[in-house]
């Protein structure tokens, strides 16, 4: 759908005269086929609702405050056209339409701010929740022991599960948003909080990210050496090494696989 055509069309604005940009005004409480209903919530910031069936079967939109604005418009339309599809049954294919105008949505709503010179909405920096209690393991007690084991106590981080789906296990260093005071956060892949995952794995992978923190990256000719000679080293003298790079290489890419699909671990 071509939302400035509909535009012009609608207001018998010429498409010839491209001098002329057309700037309808249009009422910020409807779509502009009139048959999705925009409400406004100042609570809401970086989310979007709909509810099925207010008019003839139409949905209403709850759309955040800020989305009112003038210049909001043709997000305004994709996200009436979002409303009309995630009100209808959820078949794959609706999925993925769904998915596709969600995310146009948030790239228009991120362009439409930044045109305005208003800051984005990304979650860059923000920190994320920190999660250690899994469904099988709780890594603040893996961490503990590896920590008392192989580092006599002395690392000082925290660890979470992690939140991306990609599947990877990292370190990164984060700020506390009340104190202001750096710390290590390593993030562990949920591959990891799996029945078939024995306790050896994911204290494997604990272990890992906590040489991370006691092995900092190093600078040789201007590249970054990560897993250098030293860190390998390290890294063997893990108990059950083999049982661990093993469970690692073979059993993780499946569990990877059954998140993508969404099955139980
Ligand atoms: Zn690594």
């Amino acid at each position: 759908m071509n939302l400035f055509g509909m535009q012009l069309d609608l207001f018998g604005n010429n498409a010839d005269a491209p001098q002329e940009p057309a700037k309808p005004k249009v009422p910020a409480s409807v779509s502009q086929n009139g048959l999705v209903h925009f409400k406004y919530n100042t609570q809401l910031k970086k989310s979007i609702r709909c509810k099925g069936g207010v008019l003839f079967g139409h949905p209403e939109v709850i759309l955040p405050a800020y989305m009112k604005d003038p210049e909001f418009a043709p997000a305004r339309e994709l996200a009436a056209e979002w409303a009309e599809h995630a009100v209808r049954r959820k078949t794959a294919k609706n999925k993925a339409i769904i998915k596709d105008l969600v995310s146009r949505f948030w790239t228009l709503v991120e362009q439409i701010l930044a045109d305005r010179g208003d800051e984005s909405l990304s979650s860059k920096g923000r920190l994320p929740p920190i999660k250690p209690q899994g469904k099988y393991h709780n890594l603040n007690d893996v961490l503990a022991a590896i920590n008392s084991t192989y580092f006599e106590d002395k690392l000082t981080c925290r660890i979470t599960w992690s939140n991306r789906v990609g599947g990877l296990s990292f370190h990164s260093v984060r700020q506390d948003p009340v104190t202001g005071e750096e710390f290590h956060l390593i993030s562990i892949s949920r591959g990891y909080d799996a029945a078939n995952c024995p306790e050896y794995a994911v204290a494997g992978v604990v272990y890992h990210e906590c040489l991370h923190i006691a092995i900092p990256v190093e600078v040789k000719n201007g590249r970054r050496i990560v897993h250098g000679r030293n860190f390998r080293r390290r890294e063997r003298q893990y108990i059950y090494y083999d049982e661990w790079i093993q469970w690692h290489n073979h059993v993780l890419p499946q569990n990877i696989r059954k998140m993508r699909r969404h099955a139980e671990l």
